[in-house]
């Protein structure tokens, strides 16, 4: 069983139920592990943020990203925003303002530019 299934099944395991969020956020945690070639830490090595709200399935997404990378809210080196979104699962636009890459779904549109959701000015 290669390494990254063993993570999911893990992960899994750990979340307590099978859905499709969490297993999104051990893919989206283990492509950045990959990103930035580093590995999982058990430590404070490393510091996440996951923009998602308090919805069911950004709780979920947010566990698997706890799995996959070692960043927990319990050591503190993951940070939660609330902009409920999940932006590594959709298509991603660059905020006009900060550039931040945004999925459509949360992009705000003033006049003519797109928006990240914090430089829109909206809450959500
Ligand atoms: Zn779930
Ligand atoms: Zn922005």
């Amino acid at each position: 069983m290669s390494d990254d299934r063993q993570v999911l099944l893990k992960a899994l395991e750990f979340h307590g139920h099978r859905c499709w969020a969490s297993v999104a956020g051990v893919r989206a945690g283990l492509a950045a592990l990959r990103e930035l070639r580093v590995a999982r830490s058990g430590g404070r090595q490393l510091h996440g943020f996951v923009e998602i709200g308090e919805d069911h399935g950004g709780m979920c997404f947010g566990d698997g990203v706890q799995y996959a990378t070692g960043c927990t809210l319990g050591k503190g080196n993951l940070e939660k925003t609330p902009y409920g979104k999940l932006p590594e699962i959709m298509g991603f636009v660059p905020c006009a303002a900060c550039g931040e890459l945004t999925a459509r779904a949360y992009l705000r549109v003033l006049g003519e530019k797109h928006l990240c959701i914090p430089c829109s000015g909206y809450e959500r």
